[in-house]
């Protein structure tokens, strides 16, 4: 039986060394995989979608964009896998149990936990609820998205692809320590799946990227520039002068790492902090 076939049958994912893969295309394959993938609508997320469609897998986009979700499925159900679309804001823990639960019994192998929220706010104007929705979104969200995946995949294991940021190492921008914080707690988070869960078969991994243009990061240069707001011109200037490859990025660019972690390539990955930022935090 190949690998394909014994993991349609059984759902389990190959983490060990006994069903060794023949071939490269079956090693990047994702056929008879089903990903679940938040944050699908836009930007970077979206671009996993359609990398990760076109490697095979089944999916199920969330995003609390409806119109943007449809038109991501219509993209990505070309190649004959299933795709299903589901609207839903992830923030707070009912969200996420009731999402599980409209999933179930069909439950994806692989989750990327990547929807996520950058507003600018200084630190002195924070309120409770600005900062409780930041975390909501961007940690809290993740944290009930694993704890369900790992109840609902039990001894069939998993593959986790958290995405945090590099502002979790370094802080550079100002006005965004509440995101900071989430996206801190995104990397701890992995890292404590990874040790706690590895050995039951679940590989844990998460990915900081950095300088993507995508539309979220796109309406944040246009505000700083319209609204001419200097501290952001001039942190945006620094912010490049550390871009190595002296660019900004794709979304496909996370959306190919992303892929390599969730395929059968990375299945000695386990507990890392994978950047895709064109060498900002290399110097
Ligand atoms: P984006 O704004 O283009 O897309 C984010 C998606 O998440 C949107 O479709 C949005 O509707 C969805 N979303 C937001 N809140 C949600 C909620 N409550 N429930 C469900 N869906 C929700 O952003 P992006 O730039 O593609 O960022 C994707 C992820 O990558 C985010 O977690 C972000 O923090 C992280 N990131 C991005 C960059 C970058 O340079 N673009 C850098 C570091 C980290």
């Amino acid at each position: 039986m190949n690998k394909i076939t014994a993991l349609e049958k059984t759902g389990k994912i190959n983490l060990s060394l006994k069903e060794e893969p023949s071939s490269l295309n079956e090693i990047v394959s994702l056929k008879g995989r089903k990903t679940l993938i938040s944050g699908a609508a836009s930007g970077i997320g979206r671009a996993i979608a359609i990398r990760f469609a076109e490697a095979g897998s089944d999916l199920i986009l969330v995003d609390i964009d409806k119109k943007g979700l449809d038109e991501v499925k219509e993209k990505t159900q070309l190649n004959g896998n299933a795709v299903l679309a589901l609207c839903s804001d992830l923030s707070g823990k009912d969200a996420v149990r009731d999402l599980w639960e409209t999933i179930s019994p069909d439950v994806p192998d692989t989750i990327v936990n990547n929807a996520g929220i950058y507003p600018f706010k200084d630190y002195l104007q924070i309120d409770r609820n600005f900062y409780e929705n930041t975390l909501e979104v961007n940690l809290n969200s993740v944290f009930w998205m694993c704890q369900n995946f790992i109840r609902k995949r039990g001894s069939r294991g998993g593959i986790i692809i958290n995405i945090s940021s590099i502002e979790a190492l370094i802080p550079f921008k100002e006005d965004m320590a509440h995101y900071s914080v989430s996206k801190a707690g995104v990397m701890a988070l992995t890292r404590s799946l990874a040790r706690d869960y590895g050995r039951k078969g679940f590989r844990v991994n998460c990915v900081l990227p950095g300088a993507i243009r995508t539309p979220g990061t796109e309406s944040l240069v246009k505000k700083a520039i319209t609204k001419l707001q200097l501290n952001l011109i001039r942190a945006g200037i620094n912010f490049n002068s550390r871009l190595t490859l002296g660019r900004w990025g794709k979304p496909d660019e996370v959306a190919k790492v992303v892929l390599f972690i969730a395929s059968d390539m990375a299945s000695y990955v386990q507990g890392t902090m994978i950047p895709v930022d064109g060498g900002f935090l290399s110097c």
